[in-house]
């Protein structure tokens, strides 16, 4: 039998991390769910995760703040002793034409995407084992651009420059480091997005619907596993066929 792997998501208390966090959980690991102010529905997600059979845990962290990072990551060293998995899924917007952009917003979206995924990993690589997997989520506005996301587009591009980087950075160590890129997928995130505006963008999609968190944590639970340690570096674009 596998000895059972330790994975920590990040910004799992919904969405995207709440079902990535499951999958891998069904896949038999131990899943740390780090939130930053849905204490509530992070313990749902741990009570689910738990009925898989291992061991889940909330943790509460600000990705953006280095010392909080910092602090979580000491956690699970002292609770599980090291790390197998990182998924850097924590994500935020703040949409406005670069026109209308405050410093604040642009400011707010790097922080969290873009220095929160590197004050995550900064941190777990001190306990992560060799033959570990790092998962960072992207978006295709990283790889495309979109009006009225410049602040976040530039957050989702710093993130596949980082990826690539660090990829070739832990190669011998045989950690692999991927981003995923998802198109439009039905959460929170994009509940905001006007009728009218959905319309248009559902029109796009060869697949002819929205992507669901679990089409997304199929593919993370994928490259997670040991049948994916031959792909790094890699951007995976996962939107139904939106951007090709
Ligand atoms: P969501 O439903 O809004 O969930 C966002 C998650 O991130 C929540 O669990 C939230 O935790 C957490 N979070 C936000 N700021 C955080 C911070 N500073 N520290 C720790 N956690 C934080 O969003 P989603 O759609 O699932 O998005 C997940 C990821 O996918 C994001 O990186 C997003 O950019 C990316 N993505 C989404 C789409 C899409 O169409 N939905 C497309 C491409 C990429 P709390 O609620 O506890 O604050």
């Amino acid at each position: 039998m596998s000895i059972r792997k330790v994975a920590l998501v990040t910004g799992a208390s919904k969405g995207i991390g709440k079902a990535i966090a499951i999958e891998l959980s069904e896949n038999n690991a131990n899943v740390i769910v780090n939130y930053n102010r849905d204490e509530k529905e992070s313990i749902e997600v741990v009570e689910e995760i738990k009925k898989n059979g291992v061991e889940g845990i909330a943790v509460k962290a600000d990705v953006s703040s280095f010392e909080q990072c910092a602090s979580m990551i000491e956690f699970v060293k002292r609770r599980f002793g090291c790390l197998d998995i990182l998924v850097n899924n924590a994500g935020a917007l703040a949409d406005k034409t670069l026109k209308n952009m405050t410093k604040e917003q642009w400011d707010r979206v790097m922080r969290t995407n873009l220095d929160g995924t590197f004050n995550v990993t900064k941190n777990a690589l001190t306990i992560m084992r060799d033959n570990g997997r790092i998962i960072n989520i992207s978006s295709i506005a990283g790889v495309l651009g979109n009006f009225g996301q410049t602040n976040y587009a530039a957050s989702k591009a710093g993130v596949i420059g980082f990826t690539k980087s660090l990829a070739r950075e832990l190669g011998k160590r045989r950690i692999t480091v991927n981003a995923v890129a998802p198109g439009f997928i039905d959460t929170s995130m994009t509940k905001a997005i006007p009728f009218i505006r959905r319309k248009i963008i559902l029109a796009m999609i060869p697949i002819g619907r929205a992507g669901t968190p679990f089409d997304i944590a199929g593919l993370v639970a994928f490259l997670a596993s040991d049948k994916a340690g031959y792909i790094t570096g890699e951007v995976i674009r996962i939107d139904g066929g939106l951007s090709y």
